[in-house]
């Protein structure tokens, strides 16, 4: 039975998203708060949160962030409540990782399809999790990264920077977006933060530094065998 987590202020809505989704065949939890929120993905480890934008303690943009920064929850699929005229730009321009939105007043059976929909997209094959290059070898699923077979310990800006150059496929990714991706669209941060990082990974790299391609006035990419 498929977990949903329902994190809604307004206690109407709530209970209406309660019932229903229950009467659908979900199993649910609830709450009312950002910070409990937050809480709660982690006891109850939901398979899909609906999330309302507007709500005490931490607003959904932030609860989605968080749960989208974290390894251990980035996988749950999120839904968003907005009222009409909400930041709805913010919550698909800025790549926030928000799966889907509805805006208030919603249909329930469209919102039920909706979530059927997100489901069952998530539970297609995941491409494999283990990344190889010549010497090198990436497991995103355990984080673990080696160089000719012995553990090199990566940060996790540098494990983020990594895979988000490795699931671009040799696509390259400007500084920009590598930045938005890897540190959050409202990092206050520069170009030269990515390179920094960029050189600490290749020296990490050591023989085979040459994975990360620049790309010169365009960005990086990795390199595909
Ligand atoms: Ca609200």
């Amino acid at each position: 039975m498929d977990k949903i987590l329902i994190v809604e202020d307004e206690l109407d809505i709530l209970n209406l998203l309660d019932i229903n989704l229950q009467q659908a065949g979900f199993q649910t939890d609830l709450c009312t708060d950002g910070l409990e929120a937050l809480k709660r993905v982690e006891e109850f480890k939901p398979d899909l949160i609906l999330l309302d934008l507007m709500l005490p303690g931490l607003d959904g943009l932030e609860v989605c962030k968080a749960v989208k920064k974290n390894p251990d929850t980035f996988h749950i699929p999120i839904l968003m409540l907005t009222a009409r005229g909400e930041e709805v730009d913010r919550i698909v321009g800025f790549e926030l990782g928000a799966d889907d939105y509805v805006v208030k007043p919603f249909s329930i059976r469209e919102l039920i399809l909706r979530v059927k929909v997100i489901l069952r997209r998530k539970q297609e094959p995941l491409p494999s999790p283990i990344w190889k290059y010549k010497g090198l070898t990436l497991d995103k699923e355990k984080m673990f990264f080696s160089v000719d077979g012995a553990e090199v310990k990566l940060t996790s800006t540098e494990f983020k920077l990594l895979s988000e150059l490795i699931d671009a496929k040799g696509k390259v990714l400007s500084r920009e977006q590598l930045l938005s991706r890897v540190w959050g669209y409202d990092f206050e941060g520069y170009a030269r933060t990515v390179d920094a990082h960029i050189r600490r990974l290749r020296k990490k790299m050591g023989p085979y530094a040459e994975a990360i391609e620049t790309m010169r006035g365009m960005g990086y990419k990795i390199k595909v065998e």
